[in-house]
């Protein structure tokens, strides 16, 4: 029997987990660790509530949860309750997958401002992670800056942006809808430190911002490039670009009747933000390209932002004793293997880049590589305890397992709460998430 633990129940954890099943069958027992109580990672937390249809594919996730040999053990962090080295004792593979949670950091002055928030913050509290429902962003300001320009980006200003009435049907949570709802924000400046040419924004989220109920998106057509050069993008890019172009098209008249801006500002870097404690300001500094870096021009700007949120990516967390590639910020690993026997896949070995499905070969191949490893004899010979022996230091310790038995639970707790037209209210609690799964 075959013992594999996987720390992180995302995408790349169940994919994983689907690997296993379809790879070793019944003669492989994999445990699924989450730190939280519930299941799939930024599927929960991450994905943008408005888009119900992308968080769809957790019934995949279930049914390998589902299956006799794959247990979810929830609210257990690893680092915390159980150290790495405690379950290498007791499993012969260590899967992280724990993707990348944290921000890279916003590194000019004045970023420790009140009300600049990182999008793992802004999104956490849109979508209801424990860790971030207490943000109580301020959106009693005009006007918000949101620093990227990627889907990330254009989530947080989707989701500014709405109406009240085109949350219907999404799983936004009831604080933030309610903030929402109340928000003073008129103008959403996106900012990017190169032009249209370099975004990373696919084009079906992009369209999404021209048919909005009260936001219209701005595109000045003296940033464009001349259009023959589309013809040399790659076929989504330029699909991105011909929206840029629909967008700066849009005659001046129709574009006012919206009440909100969506401004997107090209070739500007963030230079410094300026407030009483709490932003009012941000410096940026113009600049141009060159051989497709951007480079400052020392033209200095300034903005109004009463809210700053910067999508400017991810860095997975570190656990010590974990070799960690500091500049990369995710785990130091080569195709996945960190060490035989301890391995990563998803964000926590790439990096927070590619779709959900990018992270579908990632599980696949680590368990071709654990199989490899268990071969060639790497992963040592003696048999390992495995979830019997989990179970045995989880009593001793005390430690409150949630199973996915409980996490159905407080799943039909969710959707019991709903909102009319939505699909549940998310508990934002852990103690409240507990307490529905018992
Ligand atoms: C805002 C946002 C929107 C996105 N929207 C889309 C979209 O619309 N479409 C799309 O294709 N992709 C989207 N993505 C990308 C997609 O979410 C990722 O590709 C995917 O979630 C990465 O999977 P993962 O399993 O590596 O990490 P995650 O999904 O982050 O899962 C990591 C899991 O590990 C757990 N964990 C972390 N540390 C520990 C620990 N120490 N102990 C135990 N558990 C731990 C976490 O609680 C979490 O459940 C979006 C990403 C973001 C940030």
């Amino acid at each position: 029997m075959r013992h594999i633990a996987i720390i992180g129940s995302g995408p790349a954890g169940y994919y994983t987990a689907e690997a296993a099943q379809k790879a070793l069958g019944g003669t492989a027992k994999v445990d699924v660790f989450d730190s939280l109580p519930v299941p799939y990672g930024l599927i929960r937390t991450g994905v943008a509530p408005d888009h119900q249809s992308i968080k769809g594919v957790s019934r995949r996730y279930e049914k390998v949860a589902l299956t006799d040999n794959v247990r979810f053990v929830g609210n257990i962090n690893v680092g915390s309750d159980v150290t790495v080295a405690e379950l290498q004792e007791l499993y012969d593979a260590v899967v992280f997958a724990t993707g990348a949670p944290r921000d890279r950091p916003l590194d000019i002055p004045g970023a420790q401002l009140g009300n600049v928030f990182g999008s793992a913050a802004f999104v956490g509290w849109y979508n209801g992670h424990p860790d971030f429902a207490a943000l109580n962003p301020d959106l009693s300001g005009k006007t918000a800056v949101v620093i990227g320009m990627g889907n990330v980006a254009l989530d947080c200003a989707r989701i500014l942006a709405k109406s009240r009435e085109e949350f219907a049907g999404s799983d936004i949570v009831g604080h933030a809808l309610e903030a929402l709802t109340g928000s003073h924000i008129e103008r959403i400046v996106l900012l990017g430190r190169r032009g249209p040419h370099q975004i990373m924004m696919t084009p079906k989220e992009l369209g999404e911002l021209g048919h909005l109920v009260r936001a219209a998106p701005h595109v000045a057509a003296g940033d464009l490039p001349d259009e023959a050069e589309d013809a040399l993008l790659e076929p989504g890019l330029r699909k991105s670009v011909t929206a840029l172009r629909q967008f700066a098209a849009t005659p001046e008249h129709i574009r006012a009747e919206k009440s909100i801006a969506i401004e997107f500002e090209f070739f500007s870097q963030p230079h410094s933000l300026e407030g009483d404690g709490h932003v009012r300001e941000i410096t940026i500094e113009r600049t141009h390209l060159v051989r497709g870096r951007a480079e400052g021009t020392g033209e200095i700007e300034r903005l109004p932002a009463d809210l700053v949120i910067s999508c400017i990516g991810y860095r997975t967390a570190p656990i010590p004793g974990i070799p960690f590639d500091e500049r990369e910020g995710r785990f130091a690993n080569s195709e996945g293997r960190i060490l035989p026997g301890l391995y990563c896949v998803g964000w926590a070995r790439r990096g927070p880049s590619g779709t959900i499905g990018t992270n579908r070969p990632d599980g696949y191949a680590i368990v071709e590589l654990i199989e490899a490893d268990a071969a060639s004899g790497a992963l040592g010979s003696s048999a390992k305890q495995g979830r019997a022996g989990f179970d045995a230091l989880a009593k001793t310790r005390g430690l409150d397992v949630v199973t996915f038995r409980d996490w159905k639970k407080i799943e039909e707790a969710e959707e019991k709460a709903a909102r009319d037209g939505a699909p549940r209210e998310k508990f934002v609690d852990v103690a409240a998430m507990i307490k529905a799964g018992r």
